[in-house]
């Protein structure tokens, strides 16, 4: 398959051909002929699978076909995504796709000034890229005319639902035009998600493809069992050792971030973290940063990390596990990206154990078990009991793990013993 069979037209081939992609994704070979035929598209398919492009490529074409005139402060598409870091990440593949088409795109998210982006949409836009609550300012204040919107995308809408966006979804709904197109991209499809489809999208063809970053062969998950107390050694220790140059790592408080940050940077690691504490600024040069190479680890929330797109982000580590399964889909999801190889590595601890289940249950695969001299689980250590609830807390009924220390008396994570691999695998915990 081509993207030329695709229906695309030349000005979009021509961006395309300049990205250097082949072939289509098979999220794109399906999504992009039925959006084409102007249906309404419910897709499964979580980020690295070229959804963007997938949702972007058909939109563009049938915008630059029907070159109808709107009125000032009026857009033709609007894109909705969970985060800042996602819609600049979408903005720019907008503007990289519509290169040599004459439509014009703007990006709007909440934690920079709000005058500048009135002013872009002051100028005309026909593609708005924008979160939530800084979309509904600029409607509010009357900078933003959302009455003529020919085609909606909500994208990453599992995402949107989990960080509180209802009802500002709501009441973007109620301010959209009855007729339009609808496409809503989400990885997991949860009851509310299902609720929010039925309300918005007419009649929709339901597009597929597999979980691109669990399945795929060139993602190679590894846990790495340890005490909690030794993890920071461990990371430190695997960082090293196997050289990595860029690694994104996972915790699962904004504290917890912050913290390994600083531990990172007085190993000799540069790093920066980034969460919803940071201002916007702040997590846009971590990111630039990261992305150059000037720092070698970034270390992020889950929320926060949403829309980091570094094409063959070789590593990620999840120093804590995440205590919904599906985040650890989302997590992996940054490396292995477009057929690059990936390493998703897992630290995992007594008071994690359900969670590495419930994981390994969602992926329908144990994860290997690699051992590293040095660092032997103290089979004396308990579970602790749980503190808090929610997202970056613990999860109902289940085990906590990430907010107390433990007091191991038998292990030591420390000097040269911690130099040999051994490659033996264990299906207990210790
Ligand atoms: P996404 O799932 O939209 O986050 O895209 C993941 C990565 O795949 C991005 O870096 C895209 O630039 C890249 N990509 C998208 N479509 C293709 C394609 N057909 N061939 C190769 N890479 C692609």
């Amino acid at each position: 398959m081509s993207f030329e069979k695709l229906g695309l037209s030349k000005p979009l081939l021509k961006a395309i051909n300049n990205q250097g992609y082949k072939t289509p994704s098979p999220i794109q070979e399906k999504a992009i002929p039925l959006i084409l035929k102007k249906k309404d598209v419910l897709a499964a398919a979580q980020t690295g699978t070229g959804k963007t492009a997938a949702f972007t490529l058909p939109m563009l074409e049938l915008l630059s076909q029907n070159n109808k005139k709107v009125a000032k402060l009026q857009v033709k598409a609007l894109i909705l995504t969970p985060t800042r870091e996602l819609a600049a990440q979408v903005h720019t593949n907008v503007v990289t796709y519509s290169k040599y088409t004459k439509l014009t795109s703007a990006v709007v998210f909440g934690g920079v000034g709000i005058n500048p982006q009135k002013a872009a949409i002051k100028k005309g836009v026909d593609i708005l890229v924008a979160t939530p609550g800084r979309m509904l300012d600029l409607v509010n204040q009357k900078a933003l005319d959302l009455s003529c919107v020919e085609f909606f995308v909500l994208d990453e809408a599992d995402r949107m639902l989990d960080m509180g966006f209802v009802h500002d979804i709501k009441k973007v709904l109620a301010m959209l035009p009855a007729k339009k197109q609808n496409l809503l991209f989400s990885a997991t499809f949860s009851k509310s998600i299902k609720e929010l489809a039925a309300k918005l999208l007419n009649n929709p063809t339901l597009v597929e493809v597999a979980k691109a970053n669990v399945s795929n062969h060139k993602v190679k998950h590894i846990i790495h069992k340890v005490n909690k107390k030794d993890k920071k050694n461990l990371i430190t220790h695997i960082i090293n050792e196997q050289n990595m140059k860029q690694v994104l790592v996972f915790t699962r408080t904004k504290h917890g971030a912050n913290k390994l940050s600083k531990l990172l940077d007085y190993d000799g690691l540069k790093s920066a973290a980034i969460h919803g504490n940071k201002s916007q600024g702040a997590r846009t040069k971590a990111l630039a940063d990261f992305k150059n190479g000037d720092i070698r680890v970034l270390v992020a929330t889950d929320i926060a990390a949403r829309g980091i797109d570094i094409i063959s982000l070789p590593y990620v580590i999840n120093y804590e596990l995440p205590n919904i399964p599906e985040d650890y889909v989302h997590r992996i999801g940054r490396t292995g990206r477009a057929g690059k190889e990936g390493h998703a590595i897992s630290l995992v601890c007594i008071d994690e154990k359900e969670y590495l289940t419930d994981i390994e249950k969602l992926l329908k695969k144990e994860i290997e078990h690699i051992h590293i001299a040095g660092y032997e689980v103290d089979p004396s250590i308990k579970v602790e009991p749980k503190k808090q609830k929610g997202r970056g807390g613990n999860k109902g009924s289940k085990n906590p793990s990430s907010n107390s220390n433990n007091n191991s008396k038998t292990s030591k994570a420390n000097g040269d013993k911690k130099n040999k691999r051994n490659y033996s695998t264990n299906n207990s915990f210790t």
